[in-house]
């Protein structure tokens, strides 16, 4: 038998946009219906069913043209939820909200749930929010949008319309084509947009309106399920209940299960078979009241659905993973599907590269995707707080930006922390993904920068001096003479004679009997020069320059140049002079 399923509706957002509120508003104004019973409410999810949504829209809404029974919103606002939300690399939501804090435009968080939505390729609406706020508003509760706006004054329409555009060119340079929702003519290549307000209930009618008209367009072949295929479904959080232990609250979209059926989870390791305990729905309000008690059980449960399942062994269960009912013929043949499915995205084997660690399955795989169109490698991504044992893996990586954990939302262990500490493994955490990689890329950046710094610290600089008379302290071994600086010396530095031959190594440098770690041009010091004897290979009155080897003069040629002071570059030049009468091509 076929069956159209209700849509799984998911609210997306910048934090503070209004997601909560709009679920609770459109929560709230059926309270009456859910008291009623005609609410049903599931476990992390409330359905709401066409009928509601159809007293609620008036003649917005015409329910004879709509076939889907209802929608069904996810209660966990973010991406977080929506990425868990996980089929086969698409996402289980079928439609997304983008819910958008109208005062306040478009936010990081907007561009990342937009970046998400693209991946995903999960349709989507935009619920332009805090209406109430735009100056000169005239609230109308509850209202249609439609019907509001009528009452709006001409300067808060322009005020609104204002708006409307502003996200309108956001959404074009995300690649989008967006229209306020009562302009946009298709559906399929204009995303719409429907002032709302959260607070006051406007444009809420037109908002299930137009996600029903959506679903109903686009979803209608993806909606049929067959009510007695076996379930499939994704786990949408792991939770410990008093009394039961680990149980999973799951959506089923597909099919449908029972109590007693076999499941695979997909996992890390293998997929963990278990038997279904109990099926558990949360119970109306009023008899949570009475009883106390939050569950009813459930004997069979059809999909689109929000339940809890208790069952053993799910302690290495996740957030995000997939799920299935088994029977003893196919059980090979799934197993070896999901383990694929979710090896795609888990990387245990690399040998270089960062290990990247974040609660649930949707979001590790966002960030595998960024971190790899960053060209940045990934060792290990796994689900679950850092632990030592990362810290311990990460410790054993020699190059230092690899040497990293970054880590998306999830703890770090007290333990693990103070072992990264001292053992040099840098842990970078975020909520939002795209910062966690702009922090470690910010780190990346300057660590190199730095190691460019002390690279080129090492080069050996071209120096100048000139011995003076009647300043020789000790002839040899090693000779001690005073000097005038022509261009910047340092200890350590070979030194030439004019005609390019060698005459031994700078040692030390004295400045007013202080030793000092290099002498600028234009001063007087005394040095020691191992090698030569004064009145044989050097005399006073000579010049003496810095022998620079080739590779370090190719290296001051093309990136120290503009960086050298004016003494350097005219010793520079006149080493360069020297260099070449004896190899024309010398540093070229
Ligand atoms: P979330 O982080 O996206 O879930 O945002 P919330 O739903 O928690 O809302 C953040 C704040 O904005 C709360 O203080 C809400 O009361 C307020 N808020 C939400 N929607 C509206 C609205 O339509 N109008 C006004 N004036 N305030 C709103």
């Amino acid at each position: 038998m076929e069956n159209i399923r209700t849509p799984i509706v998911c609210m997306l957002g910048h934090v503070d946009h209004g997601k909560t509120t709009t679920l609770d508003k459109i929560r709230g104004s059926t309270v009456a219906e859910r008291e009623s019973g005609a609410i049903t409410q599931h476990i992390g999810a409330t359905e709401i069913p066409i009928d509601i949504i159809d007293n609620l829209c008036g003649p917005l809404l015409n329910k004879e043209d709509f076939k889907v029974p209802g929608l069904l919103f996810i209660d966990t606002p973010g991406h977080h939820a929506f990425t868990s939300l996980r089929s086969r690399g698409g996402s289980l939501a079928d439609i997304a909200v983008l819910v958008v804090d109208a005062t306040d435009g478009f936010q990081p968080q907007t561009e990342e749930a937009l970046d998400i939505l693209k991946r995903y390729k999960t349709p989507f609406v935009v619920a332009l929010n805090k209406i109430d706020k735009i100056p000169g508003w005239q609230t109308t509760q509850n209202s249609p949008f439609q019907k509001s706006i009528t009452k709006q004054k001409n300067k808060t329409q322009t005020k609104l319309e204002e708006k409307i555009y502003e996200i309108v060119g956001n959404l074009h340079e995300a690649g989008f084509q967006s229209e306020r929702f009562d302009r946009v003519k298709d559906y399929s290549n204009t995303v719409g947009i429907i002032p709302i307000s959260a607070k006051t209930g406007e444009g809420i009618p037109d908002l299930l309106m137009v996600l029903v008209g959506v679903a109903q367009q686009y979803f209608q072949q993806n909606l049929i399920v067959e009510t007695q295929k076996p379930g499939k479904g994704t786990v949408l959080e792991v939770k410990e209940e008093k009394g039961l232990g680990k149980t999973i609250d799951v959506i089923l979209y597909d099919g449908v299960i029972n109590v007693g059926d076999q499941i695979l989870i997909g996992s890390h390791q293998n997929p963990i078979k278990t038997k279904i305990r109990s099926l558990l729905k949360p119970k109306p309000t009023q008899e949570i009241r009475e009883t106390g008690q939050k569950f009813q059980k459930a004997q069979k449960v059809d999909a689109a659905s929000g339940i809890k399942i208790v069952a053993p062994n799910l302690d290495n269960v996740f957030a995000g993973y997939p799920f299935q009912v088994i029977n003893n013929q196919n059980e090979q043949k799934i197993k070896q599907e999901m383990q694929s499915q979710v090896n795609e995205i888990l990387i245990e084997t690399e040998t270089s590269g960062v290990i990247v660690k974040a609660d649930t399955i949707g979001s590790l795989e966002a960030i595998v995707k960024d971190l790899k169109e960053s060209n940045i490698n990934i060792r290990k991504a796994t689900i679950g707080d850092v632990s030592k044992r990362d810290v311990v893996e990460a410790e054993t990586i020699e190059e230092k930006l690899d040497r990293v954990i970054l880590a998306f939302d999830v703890n770090t262990i007290p333990e693990a922390k103070k072992h990264a500490k001292n053992k040099d493994v840098e842990i970078f955490t975020s909520k939002v993904i795209y910062r966690l990689i702009e922090k470690y890329e910010e780190w990346v950046q300057e660590i190199k920068q730095k190691r460019e710094k002390q690279r080129l610290e090492k080069i050996i600089r071209p120096g100048k001096i000139e011995l003076l008379p009647d300043h020789t302290f000790r002839q040899n071994n090693p000779a001690i003479v005073g000097v005038k600086v022509h261009s910047n010396i340092r200890p350590g530095y070979r030194l030439m004679k004019k005609n390019g031959q060698p005459i031994g190594e700078l040692k030390e440098i004295q400045d007013r009997g202080e030793k000092a770690n290099k002498a600028e041009a234009g001063k007087e010091v005394a040095v020691s020069i191992s090698g030569p004897t004064v009145g044989r290979q050097i005399e006073e009155g000579d010049i003496l320059y810095v022998d620079i080897p080739e590779k370090h003069a190719k290296i001051i040629e093309k990136e120290l140049k503009d960086k050298l002071t004016e003494p350097e570059k005219q010793t520079f030049q006149e080493i360069t002079e020297i260099k070449r009468k004896q190899n024309k091509f010398w540093a070229i």
